[in-house]
């Protein structure tokens, strides 16, 4: 398969990379390490004229920490990167661990955090072939109007397998992203729509960087991936967590799940039903129960949806037991 053609551009500057963005519109995509747009591209997913690349983007490579303002990452840092930054290593061990588990090591030192982050959606009817789509008609995801993992619905079910995401959402990550040339700092979390059909929304943006704030002694973050082969494949489920105790209570709690719906999904309710109590084996039952009821899985990747489901129960309650 070969890839279209394409215009290749290489700004220098933040502004004139959102320059390009706004000026091409729907007709350019953004490109970091190529490790999944490329792959749609071929298969005809996706068929941009103009291709921006961020790698030369002042910043976009940047990895700082400062004890009193936390962690800088640029979103241009490979996912090798990751794995061997003393400073990462050192203060959030979780983020070197997830970048481990992603896909294989020649993809990790091309692969990007900001590509990691913003990949889209996945779906067994969608990741195929322009030749197989014509066989079975389009799906809502390539233009048609039934989704053919869940019959009859009128929306898109694709899922967000991203291993990053949820791992900083739980940290408290917040995204500095530029949109119609202005510069926003928000949640990291606020950039994905939910929907499986346009993950990130309507309008197009730049992430430039990821923000966390400093690592306390205090914080122990997990991530847990449930996958058919290690090795290669996309986390069909997956758990991130990251408390905080004052001696043995809980002072903050957040989980965010991957692989089971359109978005990660940040478990609501966490830090309420947990603050002030230590991880008791009930508290981590109920922890775990609030994570199961949050996880929406269907039919559309590896693994059945109950098992897949049944599956962030058991590593939520492995995860949070893991605790020190
Ligand atoms: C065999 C294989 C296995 C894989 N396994 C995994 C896995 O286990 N877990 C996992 O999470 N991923 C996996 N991936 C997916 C992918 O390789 C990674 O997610 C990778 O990190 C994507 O980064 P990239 O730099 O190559 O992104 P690209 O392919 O360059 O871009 C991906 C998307 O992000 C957008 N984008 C890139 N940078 C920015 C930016 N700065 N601002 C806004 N948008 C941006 C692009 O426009 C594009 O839409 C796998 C891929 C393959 C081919």
């Amino acid at each position: 398969m070969r890839i279209p053609d394409f215009e290749y551009h290489a700004p220098a500057h933040i502004d004139e990379c959102g320059a390009l963005l706004s000026a091409f519109g729907e007709d350019c995509a953004l490109l970091a390490g190529g490790t999944e747009l490329l792959v749609r591209m071929k298969y005809r997913l996706t068929r941009p004229s103009h291709l921006v690349a961020v790698s030369r983007v002042e910043g976009m490579g940047e990895i700082g920490y400062d004890r009193d303002t936390g962690l800088v990452l640029g979103a241009g840092v490979k996912l090798s990167a990751l794995i061997s930054s003393t400073a990462i290593r050192e203060h959030y061990p979780v983020i070197s661990h997830a970048a481990t588990l992603i896909a294989a090591s020649q993809i990790r030192n091309m692969a990007t955090l900001g590509g990691n982050i913003c990949q889209n959606t996945r779906c067994f009817y969608y990741n195929r072939s322009a030749a197989w789509g014509k066989a079975v008609g389009p799906c809502i995801k390539r233009g048609g109007t039934q989704c053919h993992a869940v019959r009859g619905s009128s929306r898109c079910f694709a899922v967000y397998q991203g291993d990053l995401a949820p791992v900083l959402i739980a940290l408290g990550a917040r995204a500095l992203v530029i949109r119609n040339g202005q510069t926003s700092d928000v949640p990291l979390e606020s950039l994905y729509s939910g929907e499986g059909r346009a993950p990130f929304g309507a309008g197009r943006f730049v992430l430039w960087k990821i923000t966390l704030p400093p690592a306390t002694h205090a914080l122990f973050a997990g991530y847990r991936k449930y996958r058919l082969r290690d090795g290669l494949d996309f986390p069909i489920a997956g758990v991130a967590l990251a408390v905080e105790r004052a001696g043995a209570d809980v002072t903050s709690l957040r989980i965010c799940l991957t692989g089971v719906w359109s978005s990660p999904v940040l478990v609501k309710q966490t830090e309420e039903t947990a603050k002030g109590k230590p991880l008791s084996p009930d508290l981590v039952a109920e922890l775990a129960e609030l994570a199961y009821w949050s996880a929406h899985p269907v039919e559309n990747v590896e693994g059945t949806a109950a098992r897949r489901r049944s599956m962030v129960r058991l590593m939520t309650r492995e995860a949070l037991l893991g605790a020190p």
